[in-house]
Order: C-alpha cells, then structure tokens, then sequence
C-alpha cells in the first residue's frame, strides 16, 4: 500500500498568494491551528508579480477620493456585473486594509507631507493605488509573511514549537477535496472533510483532515499561451470547488491585459505594468497616430480627453482637464490595440508602440518604473528611457469563479466549509477589473475568509470524517496518470488546449468558434482522460502537469460554454456577432455546476439587485447606458 501522511488541522488555506497569507494570519488570529499549502516554494506566488500597485480611496493623493467614487469606479469598470455589495465591502475596507499592512511592517512610497503615495491606473477617477515602485506585490508577500513568522515566533515562546498554530507546506500540490463521509448523499449539501495532495519532490502523499478549508489558488491564464501568468495558474482551486459541489459563476470573463510583451517571441505575453500609462506612456501604432482617441466608447465619453493637448494637461491639471483615453479600462485598450494590428498598423512583431522615453525624463523612468526597464533591457535589448517598447494583448486575469457569499466568503452550492478569496473567487469585478483592484480584494476577502472560517470551525458541533474510499479514490487518479502504459504526452495536450483556447475563446469570439471549441475540448477530454507520464513520483513535473491538466479542461469548458451562451459584448467578452452590451443580459450570471458524470452544466442566475442608496450614486443618464427600462422605472420610483 501506498503511504499516505496524515494531518489535522482546524482551518487548510490553498494557496500563499496574498489572500491565503491573509486568510491565514486571520485564522490563526481566531486562535485556528491552520495550515497554509502553496504549489510553489513559499513567497513565490504569483501576487509577488504584481506591479503597480493596491487600489484604496485613502484620498491621500486627492481629498475628494472616498468609498463611494472607488465603488463607483469599480462598477463602470465591471460594466455594472459585479456583485454590488462585494464591491461595496472591498471599497470600503481596503484603505483599513493597506494601512494596516504599515502595521506589519510595509512600507509603501510616500507623498511630501509623509502619508503613502497613490498613483493613476485605468478606470480610477483618483490616483488610487498605493505602490512600492513598480514591485508593490513583493512587498504585500514579504510584510505578510513576516507576519506569519511574527506570530510563528509568539507561538514558540509560548508552546516551544514554530509549527503549532500555523505550519506552511511549501511546493506541495493539492489534487482533491474529500467530503463527510458520514453523511448520506441525499442531494442535500454536504461538509468538508479534507484535502489531499502530494509533495512535489518526493511524489509522496499527504491527507488533511480539516473541517475547513479556504480556496486562495489564484487564476486559470496557464490554459492560454500567451499569458502574463506563471505556471501554476491552471485553475486548480476553480476546478477543486466545482468537484467539491461548490458553483462558480461569471467564466466567460476573462482579462486580455493591453500590454504583455511582443518580442522576442520567447518573452511574449510577459506583463508590462499598466503604472506606464498611469506615469505617462501613451500608445502609437505603426504610422506614429496616437489612435486610442479614436476608440472612446459612448459610456466614457464624458470623462476622457477628446484632443492630445487636454490629455496631456491633465497629468498636471486633473481637475481642469479629462484624462487620457490609455486610461480607458483594460478591456477598451485590449480590444482598440487588436484593432489596430488587424487593420494592418500594427508593428511586425504584431503589437503596437508604447512609449514613455518622449513623455519623461530618463531618470524619472528609471525611479518610477525601475523593474520595466530591467526586463526590457534584459529580455529584449530595448531602452526604455530612448526608445518605446512593442506591446500586445495578453491573457491576465479571471473574473469568473467560485461563486460565494460576499460577506463571508463562504461557497455556493452544494458544499459547506468551503470559501474561497483573491482570484479564485468570482463577483467582485463582474465583466473586467480595475488594475489595483486585485491587491486589495486579497486583502479584503482573504481577511473576511480567515475569520469566516474560523467562526464556521468554532460553531461546528461534531467534526466531519474523511471516508477511507475517498481517499483511496484520490489516490488511484493521482497515481493514474503513472500507471497508464503509452498514455498521451502532457506537454503535448496543454499545446493542444492551449491553441483551442486562444484561437476559439480568446479576445474576440464567435459564435461558430465558440461551438467548434466545445467540439474539439470533447475530443481533448477524451485524450486528457488517457493522459500518461513516464518516470516515477519524484520530482516529475511531466506527472505534475498531467494532473492539472484535469483542472484546465473543466475550467475551459466552463469558459467555453459561458462564452456561446452569453450573447453580448460586455467587458472582457467580446462577441464579434452581438457587439454592445444587451441590459437583459447585465440581469443575468452565468453559473457553472459540475454533474456526478464530470459534464459542465451552465445556469441562468439573477444578479443580487443594488440597494437604492448605492444605487443612487450613479445619474439616471449614466444608469440609462447599463439597466433595463424596468429597471429604470424602479429607479426613477427611488429617486422620486
Ligand atoms: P496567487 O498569488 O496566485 O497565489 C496562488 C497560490 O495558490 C500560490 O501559492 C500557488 O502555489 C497556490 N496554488 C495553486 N494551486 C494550488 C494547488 N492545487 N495546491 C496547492 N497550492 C496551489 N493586481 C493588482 O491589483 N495590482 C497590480 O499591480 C497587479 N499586477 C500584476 C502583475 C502581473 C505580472 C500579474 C500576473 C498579475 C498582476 N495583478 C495585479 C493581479 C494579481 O497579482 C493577482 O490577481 C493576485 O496576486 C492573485 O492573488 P491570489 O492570492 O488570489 O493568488
């Protein structure tokens, strides 16, 4: 028999990216003993990655900054999908949030008069984001794990054990969820029990028997090829909580960033920082026009530059002038840049012009935008501070997934125990998020996470059992992959997924497409199902991937089937057959379930309707671009 190492924990966190570190800490703060797990070696998620900044209306930058115009942002940048009251929560805890960070031991840049500096990005009527240069993601992680070492270091003192309260599994992959086995399957939901997993070195296996578990396993971008996401993005807690039972909604949205990289082709899809727009860049196609003028939508109208010299006065004169149509949301400047390079003004690398060397001087770029000129001059032999970079749409980030409640964070479905914060989880940023924005619903969430578990863990009476046949049924598809004689090449099965995805479900969709995709995910489902790896369990990243291999095709096809079945164009979908948003269809998410077969089914769920003092935020002529008439009626209803 194969052995199998056995914990218990009171709270299991997947993931060590900000909303597990965070989740974490709030946990163990309960006085939880938890446990966090990471794929990769601790403090190498993929939050350290992120550039330009957390999104909080601290309104040190600019006192007319507050809660209710972040919510708003927040809003029009979902296209008015997002769950209202997610976006409620996030704007309105995330300054606590960040401030609290400084109390960890953070440090982020300043303004003059001392307070933490905040800068533009896309969609944020304010300078919003507080950042550490361009590398605020390698501070969040570093300040959250001396937290967690911190309390490591109390509870030593006081048990003589670093571990006893919170122990990390670094580069250990969890391949399932186990469920009570005690209870009878009678439709009705069911606890959690447990996770299983290995250890990535050694292939050996670990159980962990726990009455909660929190999802923090970040985003899906390892299904498409040019992506800015590292390798563990595959979707992997998306695809535990659909098997678990637990519903996500929202999986057709997914965000094209404007700016990865072009050249060289090793290198594409690497992420350029959105701060150099917010410091100044403006984007050029190859006749030299500064062509985003042209693709201001009629919903941004009111706030965008309508000539060069407005836009660049507002850099330094925001209250007098609009600001530059770069800043339009990630998806207008994704879509306008794919444009550009279609109708043939593209550069030959496929990508467009991005340039910050006219508009700056070089010294100014070098202290602002210190890791953007490294990985250029590294990665492409380009100067930053003398010539312009070549950029190009790449896929970052998932709105969709699991569905949960916004207060708790605890999962939809059929499931209990179970919650889920940061990426993995769906809602906040309904059809596109605002840059910043991810950085403080890490935080917001994870925190809320972390104590939602922990109240669920003490109000539990007794403690759900992992059932033997459970774990032995993990085991057998964990190890399947090993035992299979001339079974399908991994690597080659991702490539495959990897072009049905990009080329079918990327960043402009049709409908005949969108069916041949579904068509041909069948058929690589047939293969993925028969997926074999050579060698034995350790390190044997070949057996490692054929195992997430399974997560990235039932993510995809939820993608895939969420992408026909919405026929509109709203934030990061685009369907080239129903442009423009439909306001029926701004009533409806998408949920996705998974049936005892394995087979993906797609449900038509009304959206939680905004309370009337939310609500009242907006103008009725704004309202007007995103609701239907009835829904304008009960508006004018409020207002009267
Ligand atoms: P992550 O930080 O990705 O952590 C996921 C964790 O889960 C990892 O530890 C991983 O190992 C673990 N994991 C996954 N699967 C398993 C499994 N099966 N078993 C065990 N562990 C598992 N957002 C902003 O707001 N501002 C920015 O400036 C910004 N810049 C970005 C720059 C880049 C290059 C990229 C790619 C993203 C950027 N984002 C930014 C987005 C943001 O960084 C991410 O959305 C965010 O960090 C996700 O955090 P997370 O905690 O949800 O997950």
């Amino acid at each position: 028999t194969t052995r199998i190492e056995r914990h218990h924990y009171d709270v299991v966190v997947i993931g060590a990216g900000g909303a597990g570190l965070r989740a974490a800490i709030e946990a163990r703060l309960a006085g939880k003993r938890t446990a966090i797990i990471s794929k990769s070696l601790f403090g190498k998620a993929h939050t350290v990655m992120a550039e330009g900044g957390a999104a909080a209306a601290m309104g040190n930058a600019n006192s007319k900054d507050n809660w209710m115009v972040h919510f708003r942002d927040t809003m029009r940048g979902g296209k008015f999908l997002n769950n209202f009251r997610m976006a409620e929560l996030h704007a309105k805890e995330a300054p606590e949030r960040i401030w609290e960070l400084e109390t960890y031991g953070a440090l982020f840049d300043r303004t003059k008069d001392g307070k933490i500096s905040q800068r533009n990005f896309g969609g944020h009527e304010y300078p919003r984001l507080a950042h550490v240069g361009d590398r605020t993601g390698l501070e969040l992680i570093r300040t959250l794990q001396q937290k967690i070492v911190s309390l490591q270091q109390e509870d030593f003192a006081e048990t003589g054990s670093y571990d006893s309260r919170i122990k990390v599994f670094a580069e250990t992959t969890i391949t399932e969820l186990l469920l009570d086995g005690s209870e009878s399957a009678d439709g009705g939901a069911v606890k959690v029990a447990g996770a299983f997993g290995y250890y990535r070195e050694t292939g050996e296996f670990l159980l962990f028997e726990t009455p909660a578990v929190v999802l923090a396993t970040g985003g899906v971008g390892r299904s498409y090829k040019v992506t800015s996401n590292s390798w563990e993005y595959t979707g992997d807690g998306h695809a535990l909580a659909l098997r678990a039972g637990a519903t996500l909604i929202n999986m057709e949205f997914l965000q094209f960033h404007p700016t990865g990289m072009v050249w060289p082709p090793s290198v594409k899809g690497i992420l350029v920082t959105e701060s150099v727009r917010g410091d100044g860049g403006v984007l050029r196609n190859s006749d030299g026009k500064r062509f985003m003028f042209e693709y201001v939508p009629d919903v941004f109208r009111k706030q965008y530059a309508e000539t060069e010299e407005e836009a660049d006065r507002w850099y330094t004169d925001p209250e007098n002038n609009r600001r530059p149509p770069e800043l339009l949301p990630r998806d207008e400047v994704a879509r306008a840049i794919n444009n550009e390079v279609k109708e043939g003004r593209g550069t030959q690398a496929g990508g467009v012009f991005l340039d910050v060397s006219t508009r700056m001087p070089a010294e100014t770029i070098i202290k602002r935008l210190p890791s953007m000129h490294h990985q250029f001059k590294e990665l492409a032999d380009v100067d930053i501070t003398k010539q312009p970079m070549e950029v190009g749409p790449t896929c970052h980030y998932v709105m969709g997934g699991v569905e949960v409640d916004p207060d708790s964070a605890a999962a939809a479905g059929s499931v209990i125990g179970l919650f889920a914060a940061g990426e993995v989880s769906g809602g906040m940023h309904g059809s596109n998020r605002l840059g910043g924005n991810s950085l403080s619903d890490l935080l917001v969430f994870g925190k809320r996470a972390g104590e939602h578990a922990s109240a669920y863990v003490d109000a539990l009476g007794k403690r759900p059992k992992v059932a033997t046949s459970d774990v032995e049924a993990a085991l057998e598809v964990a190890l399947a992959p090993l035992n299979r004689q001339g079974g399908e090449n991994p690597y080659t099965l991702q490539q495959d997924l990897q072009a049905v995805m990009g080329d079918l479900v990327g960043i402009i969709r049709r409908e005949g497409e969108l069916t041949d995709a579904l068509k041909r995910l069948q058929e690589l489902k047939v293969r993925v199902a028969n997926v074999g790896a050579a060698g034995g369990r350790q390190y044997n990243p070949g057996w490692h991937l054929a195992l997430d291999l399974r997560n990235m095709m039932v993510v995809s096809e939820c993608t895939a089937k969420a992408a026909l079945e919405r026929e509109e164009s709203r934030g990061g979908h685009t369907r080239e057959d129903f442009p423009g948003m439909n306001p029926k269809w701004r009533q409806v998410n998408l949920v996705c379930s998974l049936d005892k077969s394995g087979d993906v089914h797609l449900e038509h769920k009304p959206l939680p309707k905004m309370r009337g003092e939310l609500i009242n935020l907006f103008d009725r002529t704004e309202l007007a671009k995103y609701l239907t008439e009835d829904e304008l009626t009960e508006f004018d209803a409020l207002e009267a």
